[in-house]
């Protein structure tokens, strides 16, 4: 599922937008104003992390994680784009789930808990099955 991200030229306003395929592309519209003037932002990452590594690193972010519990959109991109980077490109079913949940409106530290209650099995750096 991969995930979209604009920026509103008008009002600067990011729009996430989450796809079921790479043909599924609407017409992209700002959130705020209605305006077809975006420019779309390109995820950086190209890191390999572990779920566990990404978990670590949101909690330690207080920030994120206020953000988070507030249901700020900001914060949901952001968290996003770490997610997605944890595999590399490839999305794996825990966030697929964890997204529509959200998307939802069930509430983020509800969520996260009952997905770390289910212990995600340790992975190691480097998967083999790449390729
Ligand atoms: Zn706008």
């Amino acid at each position: 599922m991969p995930v979209y991200e604009y920026r509103c030229n008008n009002c600067h306003q990011v729009v996430a937008l989450y796809l079921r395929n790479f043909a599924d592309v609407p017409q992209v519209r700002c959130t705020r104003c209605g305006s077809h003037n975006l420019s779309r932002l390109f995820s950086t990452f190209a890191v390999h992390k572990t779920y566990k590594d990404v978990y670590e690193d949101i909690l330690s972010d207080s920030q994120l994680v206020r953000g988070m519990m507030a249901n700020d959109p900001r914060a949901m991109a952001q968290w996003s784009k770490k997610m997605e980077g944890a595999g590399g490109g490839e999305i794996g079913p825990e966030y697929e789930e964890m997204t529509e949940r959200l998307e939802r409106g069930e509430r983020w530290d509800k969520v996260a808990g009952e997905m770390q209650d289910r212990q995600l099995p340790p992975q190691e750096p480097g998967p083999p099955e790449t390729e």
